[in-house]
């Protein structure tokens, strides 16, 4: 039986998009699990009353979970403990650049931005400090925490998933250079909480939107060095608008509450996903 979950994270009220998400994720668990978390490790970007609007608007659809939700914000101390198998590894190295350093180091290698999150590939500065430099930067302040990708894929060999649309994929972490794990200002990053997370939740498969694709490629990698179970895959394409766009949070028209307001039903917001899907 599948174990599926919807885990948007409360920056803004959901939209249409996130409503397509979270019914297409509870339709691929059939007779199965479907779960919802809360994804809000950013404490600035993320407000309770967001988290709030998620269980009332997903309610109002006329979905329904297991309780207790798992909210991220309250197992910081699992991310830790994953943070800590790796770093044991030697596979962690604390990263002192500016952001506005990444980006001259980037551009002078004659790097243009990554074409996904328009962010530079780290071009490894740190990784080559020596045991005393990183001593000293340590005792100034706190660092980011990078992975090390090429020493990680040199000890796992080559990785693969299963993605339901596209097939058999071939994981290259390597596209997005060493990815920050743990930042200063926020104990976990997006990548490791969420493969800690499906990985103690038991989902078997993980639904997301296409714009996620790629992230993919770095769970996998984070999956092999934590032990994990590596779940199923089903990337879907992303709800679009009469305009041909897809949703995002400035549309402040699709949210599930401004379409409530509008008197529209749960039945003719299911209905508009469907027919624009
Ligand atoms: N929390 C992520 C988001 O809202 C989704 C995470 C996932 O489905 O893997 O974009």
């Amino acid at each position: 039986m599948p174990v599926t979950r919807f885990a948007p994270s409360p920056t803004g009220y959901l939209h249409l998009g996130h409503a397509w998400s979270a019914l297409f994720a509870r339709e691929a668990a059939g007779d199965g699990t479907f779960l919802l978390r809360i994804e809000d490790i950013d404490p600035v970007r993320c407000k309770p009353e967001f988290t709030q609007s998620i269980f009332e608007d997903l309610r109002w659809l006329g979905l329904d979970w297991p309780e207790p939700v798992r909210i991220q914000s309250q197992h910081m101390n699992d991310y830790g403990a994953a943070l800590d198998k790796l770093r044991k590894r030697g596979l962690l190295y604390p990263c002192f650049c500016t952001r506005r350093e990444i980006e001259q180091n980037a551009q002078g290698a004659g790097q243009a931005p990554h074409a996904d999150d328009a962010a530079f590939i780290y071009p490894g500065t740190c990784r080559s400090l020596s045991a005393q430099e990183r001593a000293a930067k340590l005792a100034q302040g706190a660092a980011n925490w990078r992975l090390d990708i090429a020493a990680a894929q040199k000890i796992i060999g080559p990785l693969f998933w299963h993605d339901a649309v596209r097939g058999k994929i071939e994981a290259r972490p390597q596209m997005f250079g060493d990815v920050v794990l743990a930042r200063k200002d926020v104990a976990a990053s997006y990548h490791l909480s969420v493969t800690v997370d499906d990985h103690l939740q038991g989902i078997t498969l993980v639904t997301r939107g296409e714009d996620l694709f790629d992230s993919t490629h770095v769970h996998r990698l984070l999956q092999a060095l934590l032990g994990y179970e590596t779940p199923a895959y089903h990337h879907h394409p992303l709800l679009k608008g009469a305009d041909g766009r897809r949703f995002a949070k400035r549309d402040q028209s699709v949210t599930l509450r401004a379409l409530r307001a509008q008197g529209f039903t749960p039945e003719e917001v299911r209905e508009q996903i469907y027919l624009n899907r």
